[in-house]
């Protein structure tokens, strides 16, 4: 092993931290990783091409995408997004992940807004993922992804070919650990990744009580935590709560802002 390899460096930068409810200062809840060769970018809601414009982070610069789940708030952006890489003539090839058992449903989608992937100028892979695998993205960056209850509530309605998925998703480097708990439905979503010692714990803070939240974190006990999918009405009180606390979480939380880039 070289150096360069035992570093295990990449970085992390939030594009977007509002909840589903269209904020006027903040885009949906997305951020990028960095690492050695790949721009990773997570999520892709309704903006997304706006966002990172704002973000100053080129299109061109995208390689790989993970989706967690259909929302329009995680995915709504994906077509604007490639119409952009079109209209920039891009040649760089991008993979897209997302569950397998929803490959057909994002093929439909993106065929519905005329985009034809096996037409356009550069390579676009969907690349199917199944839950507690490890998927290797770059140089020593993996990913796991669980399945979480968040739209659990939705499995009694029975559609062709549509399936109710949703994922938080542990990120590893070395020995640096991400989790992202996206959009969750439970308190027990919270300890999905509960046997990892995390570097980073990014929850969303809308599906789910301080408390809850509270609890799960000073058992888990991450070294940083972010807080992110925020509603504007909440803003007043997570902030509140932030500044509250006083046992194993004091200066440990963050609210997410667009723009902040951590080094891992
Ligand atoms: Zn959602």
């Amino acid at each position: 092993m070289n150096s360069s390899q035992s570093k295990q460096n990449f970085s992390l930068k939030f594009i977007g931290t509002s909840s589903g409810k269209t904020h006027p200062l903040r885009f949906h809840s997305s951020f990028i990783f960095t690492t050695e060769r790949k721009n990773i970018l997570i999520d892709c809601g309704d903006g997304i091409s706006r966002a990172l414009l704002v973000n100053k982070i080129p299109y061109d610069k995208i390689t790989d995408i993970i989706i967690t789940h259909y929302h329009s708030d995680h995915l709504a952006g994906l077509p604007s997004l490639l119409t952009q890489m079109i209209i920039e003539k891009r040649k760089t090839p991008l993979k897209i992940f997302t569950h397998n058992k929803l490959i057909n449903l994002l093929e439909k989608f993106l065929t519905a807004s005329f985009l034809f992937l096996d037409k356009l100028d550069f390579k676009v892979e969907i690349l199917g993922f199944e839950f507690i695998q490890n998927y290797k993205i770059d140089n020593q960056f993996y990913f796991t992804a669980k399945q979480n209850d968040h739209i659990v509530n939705k499995h009694n309605i029975q559609l062709q070919d549509v399936e109710f998925i949703s994922s938080s998703f542990l990120f590893t480097s070395g020995n640096k650990k991400v989790i992202y708990t996206s959009d969750i439905g439970s308190k027990e979503d919270l300890y999905l990744f509960n046997e990892v010692e995390t570097d980073i714990f990014i929850t969303e803070t809308t599906h789910l009580t301080l408390t809850e939240l509270e609890n799960a974190l000073i058992i888990q006990n991450p070294k940083k935590i972010i807080l992110t999918h925020i509603d504007l009405e909440n803003e007043n009180k997570i902030n509140y709560w932030i500044k509250s606390q006083i046992g194993s979480l004091k200066n440990k939380i963050i609210l997410a802002q667009e723009g902040i880039k951590l080094e891992i």
